[in-house]
């Protein structure tokens, strides 16, 4: 045992653990798709950790800004104009859709849904907010509240307004579809019998993942987010697009909203946007919506908000984002490696019901029979990630799932290296099949 392990045994509290019955592993050292521990053994990060490290760990150009910005100034109150500050908002408005001009900065995802759902609030006069049950939007209060899965429950004392529904999501169906129109068709109907049956006078906006990820990464059929956008329109609806974990190039383009006919209304944003080197999230605004707050000021505000060295970060990852062709190489990665490489692993392997994804962004759905898809059991989960630790690779995993959400930087070598652990590691899973 360390001195790190033994010292964060005694007084780190970690999140959603039961704290006596963790083992966290201490972390030295990371570079590029690589983390070490303290035994100086080397893990292939195919977790990007939480999904944020889309430029990969240590990246020269993003370190360099940050020193620079410590030399300069750390940190300035938001009620200033700062360089970094302004620089980070126009780049983060650049790559949102046009009539999206301003940025509000916060510490990072959930706060970040819990402003977007406060100006839809102001906006629109109303309460309820619709989310779906297969989704993640943080761990604070409210947005707690709006998240579907199981960790919502111990702290559902206070629903704020909370109400929940089914999304597209053809492999496990609520609506007994077989084909992806099916699917969507009947997910829109069930969504439009949800709001008349809250009232659609009553809610303010509709926030959905662009692309659901914690909950099993299942990009939506085509259509889908169009018909909601389409139900807000006619009810007087905002929809907020939570790009939080899918954005920054983690699904292959700048946001996953780009891959869909579809414009919001607010967007969330943190993790790739400077790859979580400083803490930094915040909503992308569409015009309208800034506009309500032009002459009534905005009730709510932090004292971070636009944290000067968060912004160089998120300045020097975006420039070199573009300069690097990063989003490219994530949209690459899946096409010709991820891709092809799951689905022939997946034809190997009996606890590997579904393979899909896109860009740096993919799910195995894990299960002990292929026709009746009962999910993996967490023994058989935990049996498949620990093989994959003790051959050198660091997974995602979640429920009855591995995620292979890697840095969007990874080299071709490095991906084919993770999938033949991967490979191999699943092995430990088809025990608990067939
Ligand atoms: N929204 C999505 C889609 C997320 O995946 C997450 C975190 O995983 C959040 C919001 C919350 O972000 P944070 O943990 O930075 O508050």
């Amino acid at each position: 045992m360390s001195a790190t392990y033994e010292l964060d045994r005694k007084h780190v509290f970690h999140s959603w653990s039961a704290q006596a019955e963790i083992t966290p592993m201490v972390i030295t050292a990371a570079r590029g798709s690589y983390v070490w521990d303290d035994e100086d053994r080397r893990y292939l990060d195919f977790s990007s950790q939480l999904v944020f490290t889309n430029i990969g760990h240590q990246h020269p150009r993003v370190v360099a800004a940050i020193k620079e910005q410590a030399d300069r100034l750390c940190t300035i109150a938001p009620a200033f104009a700062n360089e970094q500050r302004a620089q980070a908002a126009e780049l983060i408005s650049e790559i949102a859709p046009d009539g999206f001009t301003k940025v509000f900065f916060t510490n990072g995802g959930a706060d970040a849904n819990e402003h977007a759902v406060r100006m839809a609030r102001l906006q629109t006069g109303r309460f309820k907010v619709l989310t779906a049950y297969r989704s993640y939007h943080g761990g604070t209060q409210t947005a707690i509240n709006l998240t579907g899965d199981p960790r919502r429950f111990a702290n559902d004392t206070a629903t704020a307004g909370a109400v929940h529904f089914f999304g597209p999501f053809l492999y496990r169906s609520e609506f007994h579809a077989t084909t992806e129109e099916e699917e969507c068709e009947r997910a829109l109907a069930h969504l439009r019998r949800t709001i008349e049956a809250e009232g659609p006078s009553t809610i303010a906006a509709i926030l959905l993942e662009t692309i659901p990820g914690t909950a099993g990464i299942f990009a939506p059929p085509p259509g889908y987010l169009a018909g909601v956008r389409a139900l807000c329109d006619e009810h007087g609806i905002k929809l907020i697009l939570d790009e939080v974990m899918a954005g920054f190039g983690r699904a292959g383009t700048w946001l996953a909203l780009d891959r869909y006919d579809v414009r919001p209304d607010l967007i969330t944003f943190a993790k790739g946007v400077n790859s979580g080197y400083v803490p930094l999230g915040g909503v992308i605004i569409s015009d309208e919506i800034a506009a309500t707050f032009d002459h009534t000021p905005y009730p709510g505000g932090l004292t971070y908000s636009g944290h000067p060295l968060a912004c160089a970060a998120a300045v020097a990852t975006i420039h070199t984002m573009r300069d690097e062709g990063i989003v490219e190489n994530a949209d690459r990665l899946g096409r010709e490696i991820f891709g092809p490489g799951l689905a022939e692993i997946a034809e190997r392997h009996a606890c590997v019901g579904e393979v899909r994804g896109v860009g740096a962004f993919w799910a195995l759905d894990l299960v002990t029979d292929p026709d009746s898809r009962a999910m993996l059991s967490p023994a058989g989960v935990n049996d498949v990630v620990a093989a994959c630790k003790s051959a050198g690779l660091l997974p995602f995993s979640n429920t009855n799932r591995i995620h292979v959400v890697p840095p969007c930087t990874m080299s071709d070598d490095e991906a084919r290296e993770g999938l033949a652990i991967l490979d191999e590691a699943l092995k430990a899973g088809d025990v608990h099949a067939g």
